[in-house]
C-alpha cells in the first residue's frame, strides 16, 4: 500500500504543463517507474489519476498529485492509483472533478487552477515552515549551550 511521503522538491520544471496528461505520463520513462508489466499502478494509470514521477534517491517510487500536492511512496503492484489517492486525499479537487478533464468549461478549469494553485502554496509553505522549525531546533540547542 502507498503511504503518504514528504519530498524537499519537484524535478518537474513546469508543473502548469502538468495540466496535459502526457505530460505527467512522460515524468514516469524519464525515471525508470518500476511497475510497468502486469500490475495495476503502471505509468498510464498513474498519470491518469492525476500523479506525476518525482523519485529521489530514498524514495525511488514517490509521486505527487499535480492538483493537490499529496505524495506518495511504497507502492505495491496491485496497487490502484485511484484508490490509493481517494484513500490519502479525498477531497482532492482532481478526484471530485464531475466530468472529464477534456470537457471542463474555462470556468470549471479556472476555479480547479484556482485550488491547485492554493494547494501549491500550501504546499510549499508547510515544507519551509518544517525547515524553519528545524533551524530553530538547532538553534535553541546551540542557545541551550550557552546558558
Ligand atoms: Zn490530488
Amino acid at each position: 500500500m502507498a503511504s503518504a511521503s514528504k519530498s524537499p522538491d519537484s524535478n518537474v520544471d513546469d508543473e502548469f504543463a502538468l495540466w496535459n496528461y502526457e505530460e505527467r505520463l512522460a515524468t514516469f520513462a524519464k525515471h525508470s517507474w518500476p511497475f510497468t508489466v502486469d500490475c495495476t499502478c503502471t505509468p498510464e494509470n498513474m498519470a491518469k489519476a492525476g500523479f506525476f514521477h518525482i523519485p529521489s534517491a530514498m524514495e525511488p517510487d514517490l509521486v505527487r498529485c499535480f492538483v493537490c500536492q499529496k505524495e506518495l511512496d511504497g507502492w505495491d503492484p496491485d496497487d490502484d492509483p485511484w484508490s490509493e489517492h481517494k484513500s490519502h486525499s479525498a477531497k482532492c479537487p482532481f478526484l471530485l472533478l464531475s466530468k472529464d478533464i477534456g470537457k471542463l468549461t474555462v470556468k470549471d478549469f479556472l476555479a480547479l487552477e484556482l485550488k491547485r494553485q492554493v494547494a501549491r502554496a500550501e504546499f510549499f509553505c508547510k515544507q519551509e515552515l518544517a525547515q524553519l522549525k528545524k533551524e530553530a531546533d538547532v538553534c535553541r540547542k546551540e542557545l541551550d549551550k550557552l546558558t
